[in-house]
């Protein structure tokens, strides 16, 4: 089986297509959260993604928009957008977005969107916090979304300890007999200086995953964003990838 892994698509339209184009065949997909908030089309990617063979996990944007979350502690352009985005929702779009879990068992992997110990809210940005998260779960891959970061952790069985390895994009990687815990990156809104979109493909039959990036229309996402109102630093980071 060949699967479509994405995350934090946050409801950019234009990014989301262009991975699903890039993307070429797949089974199924799997998306890791935060399909809304901070970008123009709300409605629209949900809908993209309902249409899709899919499963999808629900992100800290998603339960902000639905009002889930106490939003005081985003900041001020997060907190706007979220309640933009809650009044832009569809009854059918939000009745959606209501009945996401939080966490995924499949096989051998365990899918949440910030980390298997706290799904919602944790960010898993260096090996320290990877390590104590790797007694989190107990399948042997885990995948998270929430940083807007691709990386892998593999876990160091001599010491309990994990390295981190950089993704190299367009190359499959053999998922060996570590553990892992990987991010695939975000779709609507990467923060590692690199503004493509960011998703992975990963094949069971061939025990592989693969980072990708794929160029999208920044500009026209941008001018979407500006005619909703939407805050000028959410409309700016987005060339920057930060
Ligand atoms: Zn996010």
């Amino acid at each position: 089986m060949r699967y479509l892994i994405i995350s934090d698509i946050h409801a950019n339209l234009t990014a989301f297509q262009a991975v699903l184009e890039d993307a070429g065949y797949y089974d199924y997909v799997w998306c890791l959260g935060d399909v809304v908030g901070y970008g123009p089309d709300p409605n629209e990617c949900v809908e993209l993604l309902r249409s899709l063979p899919h499963l999808s996990l629900a992100g800290n944007h998603d339960w902000a928009a639905l009002g889930r979350l106490d939003i005081r502690t985003f900041n001020a352009d997060a907190r706007k957008a979220v309640l933009w985005t809650r009044e832009m929702l569809s009854p059918e779009n939000r009745a959606y977005l209501e009945e996401l879990p939080t966490t995924f068992i499949l096989g051998d992997f365990t899918l949440s969107h910030g980390s298997p110990r706290e799904p919602i809210w944790e960010y898993i940005l260096d090996p320290l916090i990877a390590a104590l998260n790797f007694q989190a779960f107990s399948t042997q891959y885990c995948l998270v979304g929430h940083t807007h970061t691709p990386v892998l952790f593999r876990e160091l069985r001599e010491n309990g300890g994990c390295e981190v390895v950089m993704p190299k994009y367009r190359e499959r990687i053999p998922l060996d007999d570590s553990r892992y815990i990987i991010n695939p990156g975000s779709v609507g809104q990467p923060r590692d200086s690199i503004p493509d979109a960011a998703y992975a493909i990963l094949d069971t039959t061939s025990g592989t995953w693969e980072h990708r990036r794929v160029p999208y229309n920044i500009d026209a996402v941008q001018q979407r964003m500006r005619k909703h109102g939407l805050p000028d630093r959410l409309i700016m980071r987005l060339e920057h990838g930060w």
